[in-house]
């Protein structure tokens, strides 16, 4: 049987144990696009000098995730549906007028398959707002994923999130345990680069700044965590 875990993951060929090649989906490790060789989990380009002795060009962008060489393949499992207990809010707090209808206006978009950009001052609640929509994914037997380049950021958000639902959260930065199988997920940006198509809904911290502006790995990340919206029914 699949571990929980590995659902929804994408790992090197020296990542898997070799009983589970056969049950997993593959990719090519590097794809060329406009005679540019770039690495299939983080779109780096490959450059000419990443090379290992035997001529095989690997990433060297996103090595901290296990080496990713030209010629070995990646594996993934396809994601899965969330099992968890309701409710998964415990939350008894009460939203403002001005949370409540950002609340709502996050739910709406996401049930018609848009992306949303909330833009708040700091103090203004932005934490409780995203609540509901959590919640109804996760009910709706969804996953999520919060992601923040700041691992403070995401330290913080598990502490209260933790507080504030019912089910178990997975932490993960460079030092965290390892991914538990959980359907919600508190993560560094970077740390995406770990899943494949596994998350229905993805809510980025302070996606129009620094370092996620301009950062194609980064914004890659996040493109290939989220499952394609016509996955989103299956
Ligand atoms: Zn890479």
């Amino acid at each position: 049987m699949v571990p929980k875990e590995y659902y929804g993951r994408l790992f090197t060929e020296d990542q898997l144990p070799t009983d589970y090649y056969s049950e997993a989906l593959t990719l090519e490790s590097m794809v060329k696009i406009d005679n540019q060789l770039r690495c299939k989990r983080c779109f780096s380009p490959i450059e000419e000098e990443w090379q290992l002795p035997n001529g095989k060009h690997y990433c060297r962008a996103c090595i901290v995730f296990g080496r990713n060489q030209e010629g070995k393949q990646l594996y993934y499992f396809a994601s899965k549906e969330a099992d968890i207990n309701f409710p998964v809010l415990k939350w008894s707090g009460k939203l403002t007028s001005y949370q409540a209808e950002v609340s709502e206006k996050l739910l709406k978009t996401y049930q018609q398959q848009k992306n949303s950009l909330v833009h708040a001052v700091t103090g203004a609640g932005k934490t409780e707002m995203i609540y509901k929509i959590v919640a109804y994914v996760l009910e709706t037997k969804g996953r999520v994923a919060i992601a923040s380049p700041r691992v403070d950021v995401c330290r913080e958000l598990h502490i209260r999130l933790q507080r504030d639902f019912t089910c178990s959260i997975s932490l993960l930065h460079a030092e965290s345990e390892p991914y538990d199988g959980s359907p919600f997920v508190i993560a560094t940006t970077h740390q995406l680069l770990k899943f494949y198509q596994s998350f229905d809904l993805i809510i980025v911290d302070e996606v129009d700044a620094f370092p996620f502006v301009g950062n194609p790995m980064l914004n890659h990340a996040v493109k290939q965590a989220k499952k394609k919206p016509d996955s989103l029914f299956t």
